[in-house]
């Protein structure tokens, strides 16, 4: 059977998968298996040359038993509601394994923003907050920076809101620039989160990080900072990492600094002097202790999926393994956290910028740093505990469907609470 790649279809499975194993309510399910509201808009955006095109865009709000939406917004020319749909569903399950007051949202527009200028761009992004800005709101749905959309487009969108609001509203999209009230830390949340949950899984697992082999796939934000937090904060050695044109790999370890310079100077690390060049295929197959996709979705399918040799996977990315590869690493033994828990520090910070804007009172950055470890700390250890408590009633379960339950139980628990069914 062809594998299912449709990311709908596979938020679906995934909630059934829990949804049986933790005996919920069949009403519960049904309000869960979809999203409450998705609106698609399609609107005019005045373009460098004089012509106007019109432009499709999404915004979903998938539950928001527990507060309001929360969710990023991607630029990107493959956008679709069926993306939208299932990402927005994996953000409330996000939000709710942190315990943050927040359900879960998405939005999105069909674009390229390698084919507009700053001009059609900064256009487009007030059009599209003009389509949608009585569906958002900074306690209705809190938005934030996804694929391609930067701290700059988050600063126009807040702009452009407050502007048809007629106050400023600093609380209604997060992943802002300091000068309009984000927050310390923003940048290098997701993978300064993903490292304390690293820190976490070496304890469980008794693997030494000082000593360690890490590959990671991707360089942009995420495998960037995974890549130089790594030395900073366990002295652990990367041994390869790559980007879009391929991996690099050596043995005794890579230089954080040379890679960026590499990387800064040729547009690629594949000139990264004395480094051996292999396939971000090979990366993935590679004999190291901890494996960090930071990239894309889909990486470790059924197809390669009995390859991955890593004592420990650290799922940076959102989706990098597919629903049929689960089973099988799950099957091999493979300590997989899943990208939910793992990246959940962006969202977290998010979560900071907004308390910090509702009450306009600001935080040091190693107070952010702080907090985040808690949470996410917390989160980690909750996880664990599940699967112990499954584990004892003569179940295995891997990490992912015990954050499931947990993120799950919760919503369901709060639209009990309700009166939603
Ligand atoms: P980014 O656009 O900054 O970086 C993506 C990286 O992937 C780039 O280095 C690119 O070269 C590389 N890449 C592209 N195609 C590749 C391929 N075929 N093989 C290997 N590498 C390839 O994006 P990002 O913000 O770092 O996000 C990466 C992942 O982390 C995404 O799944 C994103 O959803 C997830 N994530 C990011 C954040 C965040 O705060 N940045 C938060 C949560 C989740």
């Amino acid at each position: 059977m062809p594998e299912e790649l449709d990311p709908f279809k596979i938020s679906q499975e995934q909630l059934d998968d829990a949804a049986r194993l933790m005996k919920l309510d069949k009403q519960a399910l049904a309000i869960l298996r979809e999203p409450m509201e998705v609106l698609t808009v399609n609107f005019p955006v005045k373009m460098r040359d004089g012509t106007t095109k019109t432009f499709t865009g999404f915004r979903s709000h998938y539950n928001t038993a527990l507060g309001p939406a929360k969710g990023g917004i991607r630029f990107h020319p493959q956008e679709n509601i069926s993306t939208i749909k299932a990402l927005s569903a994996w953000m409330t399950w996000k939000c709710s394994l942190a315990n943050l007051p927040f359900g879960g949202g998405k939005g999105g527009v069909i674009c390229d923003v390698k084919k507009l200028n700053d001009y059609e761009l900064e256009n487009l992004t007030r059009a599209y907050v003009r389509a949608i800005y009585k569906f958002v709101g900074t306690y209705t749905d809190v938005m934030a920076p996804d694929v391609y959309t930067t701290p700059q487009i988050m600063g126009w969108i807040v702009d452009e809101y407050s502007r048809l609001r007629g106050h400023n509203d600093f609380g209604v999209v997060t992943g802002k620039p300091l000068e309009v009230w984000g927050s310390q830390g923003r940048g290098d949340a997701t993978a300064m989160g993903g490292l304390y949950v690293l820190r976490e899984a070496a304890k469980y697992k008794k693997l030494n990080l000082k000593t360690a082999t890490i590959a990671i796939q991707g360089f942009g934000n995420a495998g960037n900072f995974a890549f130089s937090l790594s030395k900073r904060l366990f002295g652990s050695k990367v041994v390869a990492v790559s980007d879009s044109s391929g991996a690099i790999y050596s043995r005794k370890g890579l230089d954080y600094d040379k890679a960026v310079e590499t990387k800064k100077k040729t547009g690629s690390l594949q000139s990264y002097p004395g480094a051996e060049k292999i396939s971000n295929k090979e990366l993935l197959a590679l004999d190291v202790d901890v494996l960090i996709p930071a990239a894309l979705e889909d990486q470790i399918t059924k197809q390669n999926a009995d390859k991955v040799n890593a004592k420990i996977l650290l799922e940076l990315a959102n989706g990098p393994v597919t629903y049929d590869a689960d089973k099988i690493l799950a099957e091999r033994k493979v300590f997989d956290i899943p990208d939910f828990l793992v990246n959940s520090g962006g969202v977290t910070v998010s979560y900071f910028e907004w308390l910090q804007n509702i009450s306009g009172y600001y935080w040091h950055a190693d107070e952010v740093y702080k907090r985040l470890d808690t949470i996410i700390t917390r989160s980690f250890n909750g996880v664990m505990q599940k699967q112990e408590e499954y584990a004892k009633k003569g179940e295995k379960i891997n990490a992912r469907m015990a954050a499931y339950i947990i993120a799950v139980d919760r919503v369901a628990k709060a639209m009990k609470a309700r009166g939603w069914y």
